[in-house]
């Protein structure tokens, strides 16, 4: 599961939302509101990403705002709703910010991701991905997603290039 990622140098995390930073579940009410539910271990590791002064971004296919709220209260300026192809999203938005693909890496979970999956240096899959999606990534969680799936992700990758323990200086 472990792939050598020191070569990679990762600038820019591309992460979906529902099933990824979500469980993939949506709560509808009776006046057809929807929320989400986010995990509160995911959002540390946004921030130490963030601290690390790497690029974030969320792409999705339906947004909200619930979503919106949480990744403001996160500081995360990135979130494209996706309307059509999410490929086409992600190579705007890799023109937009000057970073390669391959200093990119997407966590995705179901097979709207894949080709964005395709695209970058390094794909990460959350656990409870499916077959195409885990079969597409060099790395995949053990915590499914909405359950960690992000914070284990961020780790892994801010402990790979040797920064984790930097941006996360004052919080431990
Ligand atoms: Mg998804």
């Amino acid at each position: 599961m472990v792939e050598q990622t020191s070569a990679l140098n990762i600038q820019l995390l591309i992460l979906d939302a529902d099933g990824v930073l979500t469980d993939g579940g949506i709560f509808v009410d009776d006046q057809g509101n929807e929320t989400k539910r986010f995990n509160v271990r995911d959002g540390f590791a946004i921030r130490a990403w963030l601290a690390a002064r790497k690029e974030i971004a969320v792409i999705t296919g339906r947004g909200g705002l619930a979503l919106r709220h949480r990744l403001n209260g996160l500081g995360v300026k990135n979130l494209i709703s996706a309307s059509g192809p999410k490929k086409k999203v992600l190579e705007d938005l890799l023109q937009q910010l000057g970073i390669a693909a391959q200093h990119t890496a997407v966590m995705g979970d179901d097979l709207p991701d894949l080709p964005m999956l395709k695209m970058v240096g390094f794909p990460m899959a959350v656990a409870d991905a499916t077959p195409e999606i885990k079969a597409a990534a060099k790395w995949h969680s053990t915590k499914n997603g909405g359950n960690g799936a992000v914070r284990e992700a961020v780790e892994f990758l801010l402990k790979s290039s040797g920064e984790w323990d930097k941006a996360v200086e004052g919080w431990g």
